[in-house]
């Protein structure tokens, strides 16, 4: 094929490809120029999870009649006029792309009104072309309804995913903006349901408590500004969770810089670091960190969605972040501050007692019969099974030392129940007999959108492994129902762990999905190290891992036992 020029409507297809990937960046884009025109009230409208269509409404400043052809033109923008502009933004927008992108892959109808014109107008472009325009007698502030997403390319649209996925990233965006703007209002509307609504009165807590929960939201820290950080011209400012509450992965951790929502692992980092030896190992804070620095300090123009952003001094922001939080969290009063977690055994409380007398049930109720019914021929697996063993007793409240015909055993506790359950879980779901608990009182958990997002497209799944949860609304669930081995732990740590184990499917080597959710029911309901054990429970445990077919490892793959044979015995001590 010759070199030849590209028709423009393929160029502004390929354009439009950079700006706008699913219908979140819809919103995403339409919002900032909401919040650009200075507008208080920010409306989005979604049904289909915006597949079929996004309306974003404003009572901004509204574009003239004269310009809006103009706004839907690439490269025109009002926010930009010469080359040196561009190293002090303080607009969230300023590429003059998204408009015309959007258009581009879509039907969109502009309403709009210039505060200081007496009517307003009404456009209808179709692939970015317009199809027709008229006066409109609407109030001051701009409306776009887009479309038919991808109409005109059907090989993009068939990338969009389920409804309730696309209608996450949509709710993630949208409180990512509302935690950035506290004085302005956002409402979210999803397939005629109100989802979300910020309150729009300034205050940063009371956002989050409309994104997280009360829980949360009360119990934030406010990170105070260090009096030197102005003279840096470096501002940090937001909040924070108290040590003694921490969720499963960094998806809680937001961050802005000037008012833009970035995606930074450094910026991320520092926040974790700030508290280190403060939280148990694999949990992280929550956070809405902002941070504020003169325009020229930052290049926005690295990303066609501007999420990633380049500092001019990286490392300046990074220890104005840490030191920041360092000090929100070490100004806390000492009781509310948790000892390091240190790994020793604590002595069981009353509620590790009744936790225990269940476990013990649990523990009897896995009969022999039960476990062996859907293990293969005996002979095949022989060699891999224990034999009998003697429980001698207990190390550290940790390990479970036994003795058996090879030489001496020691156990895992909680490497060796996982294991246990694990199987146990499996012979249930092949029958499609998981055990289910239903709760006393159906619990709300409120997640992170994204997990909440996660966890809505798989009820179905869940529900076979003994899950009842409903989208709630946002990003809360209501949790109906557990599997029965984890109906004493808290429905939130548990669906946290779902959340997690269900995003493994964006990892290089993904699990089967129900594998990978019941590996972490199993952890989360294991016996912990650190809890003294009785005798009998010693042995049921042991006796339950006799009966495993591979007793040898933990579901994750790591040993439940090292043996310490006879041979090695009589070698070490010389006899
Ligand atoms: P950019 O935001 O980068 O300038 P856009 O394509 O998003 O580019 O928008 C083009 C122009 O249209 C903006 O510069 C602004 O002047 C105008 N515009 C877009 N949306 C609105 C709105 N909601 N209210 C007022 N003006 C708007
Ligand atoms: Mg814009």
């Amino acid at each position: 094929m010759p070199i030849h020029v590209l028709p423009e409507e393929i160029v502004s297809q390929i354009a439009a490809g950079e700006v706008v990937e699913r219908p979140s960046s819809v919103v995403k884009e339409l919002v900032e120029n909401s919040i650009d025109a200075g507008a208080r009230e920010i409306r989005v409208e979604a049904r289909a999870g915006g597949k079929r269509y996004v309306r974003v409404s404003d009572d901004g400043c509204g574009i003239p009649a004269a310009e809006v052809e103009l706004a839907f033109r690439r490269h025109s923008t009002s926010k930009l006029t010469s080359a040196e502009d561009l190293a002090h933004i303080t607009t969230l927008g300023f590429r003059g792309e998204a408009l015309a992108s959007i258009a581009a892959v879509s039907r969109v109808t502009c309403e709009t009104r210039a505060a200081d014109e007496p009517v307003g107008t009404l456009l209808r472009l179709e692939g970015g072309q317009v199809v027709m325009r008229r006066e409109s007698g609407r109030p001051p502030g701009t409306s776009v309804i887009v479309e038919d997403l991808f109409f005109n390319l059907p090989a993009r649209r068939k990338f969009l995913r389920a409804d309730r996925t696309e209608q996450g990233h949509i709710d993630a965006w949208l409180t990512r903006y509302a935690l950035a703007y506290p004085e302005l209002r956002f409402t979210l509307v999803q397939d005629g349901k109100e989802v979300f609504r910020s309150p729009g009165n300034g205050r940063l807590r009371d956002v989050l408590i409309a994104v997280y929960g009360l829980e949360v939201g009360a119990a934030a820290l406010e990170i105070v500004p260090p009096p030197e950080a102005a003279e840096e011209g470096i501002q940090v400012y937001g909040f924070v969770s108290p040590p003694s509450l921490h969720r499963a992965n960094r998806g809680y951790i937001t961050i802005f810089v000037n008012g833009r929502w970035i995606q930074d692992a450094l910026l991320s980092y520092a926040i974790v670091q700030a508290y280190h030896t403060l939280l148990p190992a694999g949990r992280y804070p929550l956070a809405v960190v902002m941070v504020r620095l003169p325009p020229e300090e930052v290049d926005v123009n690295v990303h066609p969605a501007k999420s990633e952003v380049r500092f001019r001094d990286g490392d300046m922001v990074f220890r104005a972040v840490q030191k920041a939080v360092r000090r929100t969290l070490s100004e806390q009063p000492a009781h509310a501050l948790p000892h390091p977690h240190l790994a020793r055994p604590v002595p069981p409380s009353r509620e590790q007692d009744e936790a225990r007398e269940t476990r013990r049930e649990r523990l009897a109720a896995l009969s022999t019969e039960q476990m062996t019914l859907d293990l293969p021929p005996r002979s095949l697996e022989v060699r891999k099974r224990l034999p009998p063993l003697r429980v001698v007793g207990q190390v550290s409240a940790t390990y479970i030392v036994a003795e058996g015909e090879a030489g001496m055993y020691l156990i895992d506790q909680h490497a060796a129940h996982e294991r246990v359950l694990f199987e146990q879980l499996l012979a249930e779901r092949k029958e499609s007999r998981v055990a289910s608990q239903v709760l006393l009182e159906p619990r709300l958990v409120q997640l992170s959108p994204e997990a909440a997002s996660i966890v809505s497209k798989y009820t179905d799944l869940l529900e076979r492994l003994g899950f009842l949860v409903e989208p709630f609304g946002g990003a809360t669930l209501l949790v109906r129902a557990l599997p029965a081995i984890v109906a004493q732990v808290d429905p939130l740590q548990v669906i946290e762990d779902v959340a997690a184990a269900l995003s493994t499917e964006n990892t290089p080597m993904p699990l089967p999905l129900e594998d990978a959710v019941l590996r972490h029911v199993c952890k989360r309901a294991a016996i912990k190290a650190g809890q003294v054990l009785t005798y009998a429970e010693m042995e049921q445990l042991v006796r339950a891992l006799e009966q495993c077919v591979n007793p040898h490892t933990c579901p994750h793959g790591r040993p439940t036992m090292i043996l310490v044979s006879m041979e090695q015995l009589t070698r070490e001590f010389g006899r």
